[in-house]
């Protein structure tokens, strides 16, 4: 009689562990979410050739980004 019981309450662990993994999993999803959009937020337009680039790759000139190096000078007056 005292395995059943001792059975039920191991049943009744797993089960909440499992609806807890799923909790957390569902938690996790949002982040992962936020993570791609701040990725979004990060690429700039290179004000010569309009081509878009993550901003860590772009060079910052008066304001503006530029793909290359050679995109800076000839945009020079
Ligand atoms: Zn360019």
């Amino acid at each position: 009689m005292w395995k059943l019981i001792f059975l039920g309450i191991v049943i009744w662990l797993i089960i909440k562990l499992a609806k807890y993994a799923l909790k957390a999993n569902q938690n996790n999803s949002p982040e992962v979410k936020s993570s791609e959009e701040a990725n979004i937020e990060n690429m700039v337009e290179c004000d010569q050739c309009h081509v878009h680039l993550p901003r860590s790759e772009a060079f910052l000139v008066d304001g503006k980004f530029y793909c290359t190096k050679a995109h800076i000078k000839s945009d020079a007056p």
